[in-house]
């Protein structure tokens, strides 16, 4: 038996394509002489590896990072291995022997992954080294060790920790880089993700590393304006409902109706990204009208008041907002978050008409 095709879903995630390319050629003219790479991790920060690798690689984007290995074979559907790291780097011998075989470059954060990579034949790699944020890499007294010197460096890396922040911490890190590099052999170097971008070209070397504000993000104020919104959530109301007063809402009943009113229960959930964090302030929207989420977000629902807009019925699609430095702002949750959250239940489209 086969089955029929699928229905459309009742949640769509508008892409704008355009404003995709337009955020990385932005952030490539922050970028001064450097060239602008990708970090494509976790599907394109939820936005889609299918959708955001071709269009990016379309406007001249030769560098995509991405963290796990299990991400790599996605990204190859789309651009040649040597434009694609995995800034995990590799662990054990099946990692090494993946990276092999695949051809995407490991980034090597310890002596031990060194030992690991040269081990299973070596080659080109990239080196993170840690300047301060205390995550993965290499010290900065490890950098002398032979172990290291016999790599075959390509780019040499530092993460900054709190760019989206003017913290004193940021300078010292540029200048912990500058100063490691001296000592280790490597034909490029690469320190900004999209808020080191915002700092200036001091911190942009050969290759920066946006990912966030490609996709929406607003990590600095210097980056308002200049970000445009890539995606568009949309959900569709399952159903129209006619409250009484004292008819509860959704689990636990947190909200009340005092009077008779309108609600629609509406096609998302937090298994959506929509979590519960965002329910309390969020309206949907359809023509310029706002229906405030009530009650408790459920796992594949929520319900709205529809009283600014008794004409909807089941099936029409209300946009839900996705202005990422607003909504965190609301929400308490961050950008990130709100991206990568976001699930696989969505129907992407992609410059829909
Ligand atoms: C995720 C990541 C980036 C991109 O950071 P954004 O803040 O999303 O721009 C760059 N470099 C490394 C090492 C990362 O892990």
């Amino acid at each position: 038996m086969t089955l029929a095709d699928l229905p459309p879903a009742s949640l769509r995630l508008k892409l704008d394509t355009q404003a995709l390319v337009a955020n990385w050629r932005a952030l490539a003219s922050l970028s001064g002489t450097a060239r602008t790479g990708a970090a494509v991790k976790a599907n394109a920060y939820g936005l889609g590896v299918s959708h955001v690798v071709p269009a990016l690689r379309d406007a001249g984007c030769e560098q995509f990072f991405v963290a796990h290995w299990s991400e790599v074979p996605d990204v190859l559907e789309h651009v040649p291995a040597a434009m694609v790291s995995v800034l995990h780097g590799v662990s054990s011998e099946a990692e090494a022997a993946f990276a092999r075989s695949s051809g995407a470059a490991p980034v090597i954060n310890s002596l031990q992954q060194a030992a690991i990579w040269q081990q299973s034949g070596g080659g080109r790699c990239h080196l993170m080294v840690d300047t301060g944020i205390n995550r993965l890499g290499i010290s900065p007294a490890e950098s002398g060790s032979e172990l290291i010197a016999s790599l075959d460096i390509d780019m040499l890396m530092s993460h900054l920790a709190c760019a989206d922040e003017d913290a004193p911490q940021n300078a010292r890190q540029l200048q912990a880089f500058r100063d490691v590099s001296a000592g280790i052999a490597h034909r490029q170097r690469s320190l900004a993700n999209s808020a080191g971008i915002a700092l200036g070209q001091d911190y942009a070397f050969d290759l920066t590393r946006p990912g966030l504000a490609l996709y929406g993000g607003v990590p600095r104020p210097e980056l308002q304006g200049v970000i445009r919104q890539v995606a568009y959530p949309e959900a569709a109301i399952l159903q129209v409902r006619d409250l009484q007063a004292g008819d509860g809402v959704g689990y636990n009943a947190r909200f009340t109706a005092t009077e008779p009113m309108r609600v629609a229960t509406v096609s998302i959930g937090y298994a959506d990204g929509f979590l519960r964090a965002r329910g309390g302030a969020c309206a949907l929207q359809h023509g310029g009208r706002e229906m405030p989420v009530l009650g408790q977000v459920s796992m594949d629902m929520i319900v709205v008041d529809c009283t600014a807009a008794p004409d909807l019925v089941a099936g029409d699609f209300l946009s839900v907002p996705f202005d990422l430095p607003r909504e965190a702002g609301r929400s308490g949750l961050s950008q990130y978050e709100l991206l990568t959250t976001i699930g696989s239940r969505f129907d992407v489209l992609v410059n829909p008409a």
